[in-house]
C-alpha cells in the first residue's frame, strides 16, 4: 500500500478538488493546492484552510512548466491528482478551445513535468511516487438502454469536453507506456454535493426552485445519469492512489442511474418539505421543457466492480441520502451561493 503524505492537488479550488482538499487535510495529508482560478475556481470553499500549515494554496496554470516544476522541487510531492479542467459540457459548446488548452495541452505539460521529476527521485521515492489522472466516464460516449461502461468500453466522446477528456487520457496512458511514468486513471460518473457551482444540474435546480423560477429541462427529461455523491469520489481517488495497480483505469460509479426528471422531481419534493413555497404551490409544477443540448448524451451508466472487488471501496451514499444531504448543505450554505451568484466571490484572494 502506497503512503501518500504529500499531494500536489491541481484544480482544488474547484468542486470536486476542493471536497477531495478538505477532506484529505482532515485526514493528515499535507496539499499544496495549484489551481488557476478560472470562473470555476473559489476560494470561498477553502477558507477553513486558512492559515493551516498543512495546505498551500499557489494560482497558477497545470500548463506553467517552470512553475509546476519549481512546485515539485520545491515540496516534492508523493503525488500529483489532477482535477484542473474546462468541466462544463455547455460551455465546450459555446467555446471548446479553452478545453483543449487546458484538458489537453494543459495536462501534457503537468505529465511532462511530473515525468522529469519522477526521474529525479531515487529509491523509495521514486519508487512511491503516482500520478492520479481524475477523468469522466463521458468519454466513453452514450448507451442504450442495456450495458454498462467498463475499463474495457472503447472511448468515443461526443462533446468538445469530453473529447478533450479523452485526449488528456491517452496521454496519460501514453506517459506511462512510453516513459514509465507510474499513473493512475480514474473514470467517475456524474458528481453533487457540496460546493458544487450553481450552473451544474443539481445546485441550479435547487436554487431555482428555492426562488420559485422556472426549472429548465433539457428536451424531453429521460437522459440518464449514474449520480455519485462527491465524497463518495473523493474515497475512491484516495483507495486508488493507496492501492490502485500503475497503469491501470478505474471506473468508478454509485450505481445510481436516474432520468433528470427524477432528479428534478427529486429536488422538488424535499424542498416542499422543507421550505413550502408561499403560494403553496408544489414546485413539480414549475418544470419546463426546454430545447434540448446538441448531441445530448441520452445514458450514460457506470460499471465500478473492478474498483469494488480489487480495492474493496464501496460508496457510503445511496442516492436518496445524498440528495437530501445536498439539498440541506444548499438551504444552509446560502451566503456561499450567493456570492457565487452576484460574483463577490472572485473577489477575494486567499494568501498562501
Ligand atoms: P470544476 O470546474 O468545478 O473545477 C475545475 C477547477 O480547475 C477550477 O477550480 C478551475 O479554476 C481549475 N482550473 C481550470 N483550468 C485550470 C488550469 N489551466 N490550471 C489550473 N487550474 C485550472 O470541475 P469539477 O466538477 O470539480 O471537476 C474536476 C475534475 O473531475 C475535472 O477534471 C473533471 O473532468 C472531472 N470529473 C468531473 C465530474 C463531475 O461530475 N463534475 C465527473 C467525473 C470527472
Amino acid at each position: 500500500v502506497h503512503r501518500s503524505r504529500t499531494l500536489l492537488v491541481t484544480g482544488g479550488a474547484g468542486f470536486i478538488g476542493a471536497n477531495f482538499v478538505l477532506q484529505a487535510v482532515a485526514d493528515g495529508l499535507t496539499v499544496v493546492n495549484l489551481d488557476k482560478l478560472t470562473y470555476a475556481g473559489n476560494l470561498d470553499t477553502l477558507a477553513s484552510l486558512q492559515g493551516n500549515p498543512r495546505h498551500a494554496f499557489v494560482q497558477g496554470d497545470i500548463g506553467d512548466r517552470s512553475l509546476i516544476a519549481r512546485l515539485l522541487a520545491e515540496h516534492k510531492p508523493d503525488a500529483i491528482v489532477n482535477f484542473a479542467a474546462e468541466s462544463h459540457v455547455d460551455r465546450s459548446i459555446d467555446g471548446p478551445a479553452a478545453f483543449v488548452e487546458t484538458n489537453v495541452v494543459g495536462t501534457l505539460g503537468l505529465l511532462e513535468c511530473a515525468r522529469d521529476f519522477w526521474r529525479s527521485l531515487e529509491g523509495a521515492a521514486r519508487e512511491g511516487f503516482r500520478f492520479l489522472h481524475v477523468s469522466t466516464d463521458e468519454v466513453y460516449g452514450s448507451l442504450g438502454d442495456e450495458g454498462k461502461f467498463t475499463e474495457q468500453t472503447a472511448y468515443a466522446p461526443n462533446s468538445p469536453y469530453s473529447a478533450s477528456k479523452a485526449a488528456s487520457d491517452h496521454l496519460v496512458r501514453a506517459f506511462h507506456h512510453t516513459y514509465g511514468l507510474p499513473v493512475l486513471t480514474t473514470n467517475c460518473s456524474n458528481n453533487y454535493g457540496p460546493y458544487q457551482f450553481p450552473e451544474k444540474l443539481i445546485p441550479l435546480v435547487i436554487q431555482k426552485a428555492l426562488a420559485g423560477e422556472p426549472l429548465p429541462i433539457y428536451g424531453d427529461g429521460l437522459n440518464i445519469r449514474d449520480w455519485l455523491f462527491v465524497s463518495d469520489h473523493c474515497s475512491a481517488i484516495r483507495r486508488v492512489l493507496e492501492a490502485g495497480r500503475i497503469g491501470e483505469t478505474y471506473n468508478v460509479g454509485g450505481n445510481a442511474e436516474r432520468t433528470n426528471l427524477t432528479v428534478v422531481k427529486t429536488i422538488c419534493t424535499l424542498l416542499d418539505q422543507r421550505r413550502p413555497l408561499a403560494d403553496g404551490r408544489a414546485r413539480e409544477s414549475l418544470m419546463t421543457h426546454v430545447k434540448d443540448r446538441p448531441g445530448h448524451d441520452r445514458r450514460y451508466a457506470i460499471d465500478a466492480s473492478k474498483l469494488e472487488s480489487e480495492l474493496s471501496w464501496k460508496p457510503s451514499q445511496t442516492f436518496e441520502s445524498g440528495i437530501a444531504a445536498t439539498v440541506n448543505w444548499y438551504l444552509e450554505h446560502q451566503p456561499w451561493v450567493q456570492r457565487v451568484l452576484d460574483g463577490s466571490y472572485r473577489m477575494e484572494r486567499l494568501g498562501s
